[in-house]
């Protein structure tokens, strides 16, 4: 990656407590201009994306943690440093999802992997008592199309214990290997919002592919 622009080398993983809501979008033409540096965060629905995204900036509420599954279907860009943002994109569970909604979603998810030159690189956060699951697992395939690294965090750690979570993460980047060429450049972690564990390590990602 080219480091030569405004900014970069300069900051710190500590910037990421700056981080401000900037638009929500349904659409692509209201995406904001495509320069600079963008981190994608996905997630299933109640994955514990809101969660990690607020321990990751150090930022309680920054999104919304909720217990109703796919209540937001826009794509939100915060805005994390000069010309750094941070990209939610909308979660659901597949079951529960009527056809048309999931085709918009597909839609605008799809267009945005494809066509986003910013974008550097997308957190795919699982609960990691359910991990790639049919929604995981299309994020992979359409960030393996637009040749994009990705970086998995294992959620909710703390509902497991120590040696099972360990379990977890190595049957994880196992099955990975296994069932996806070209995997070994995934990365994978355990990770607690609850118990704020795993927070630095994901944050030292954030802040390689924004070139910090
Ligand atoms: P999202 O739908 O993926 O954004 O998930 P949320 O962040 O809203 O979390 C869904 C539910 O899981 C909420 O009830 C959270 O309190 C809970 N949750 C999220 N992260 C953790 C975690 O690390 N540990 C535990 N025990 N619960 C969590």
């Amino acid at each position: 990656m080219q480091d030569t622009e405004e900014g970069a080398g300069t900051l710190s993983p500590l910037d990421l407590r700056h981080t401000a809501f900037l638009l929500g979008a349904a659409r692509p033409k209201q995406f904001p201009a495509d320069d600079g540096w963008e981190v994608a965060i996905a997630g299933r629905s109640n994955a514990g994306k809101s969660s990690a995204i607020n321990a990751i900036t150090g930022i309680r509420g920054l999104a919304r943690v909720s217990k109703t599954p796919g209540r937001t279907r826009e794509i939100n860009f915060f805005h994390v440093a000069a010309r750094r943002r941070l990209v939610d994109l909308p979660g659901y569970g597949y079951a529960r999802v009527p056809v048309p909604v999931r085709e918009a979603w597909r839609r605008l998810i799809e267009n945005y992997f494809a066509h986003r030159h910013c974008l550097r690189g997308v957190v795919v956060v699982m609960d990691c008592r359910h991990p790639l699951t049919d929604f995981d697992r299309q994020m992979l395939v359409w960030c393996d199309h637009a040749r994009l690294p990705v970086h998995i965090l294992l959620t909710k750690a703390d509902k497991l214990s120590r040696g099972a979570a360990t379990a977890v993460l190595h049957q994880v980047r196992a099955r990975l290997i296994h069932e996806y060429p070209g995997s070994e450049a995934i990365t994978v972690q355990l990770f607690s919002a609850l118990k704020q564990a795993g927070v630095a390590e994901a944050q030292q990602i954030l802040a390689k592919w924004m070139g910090f």
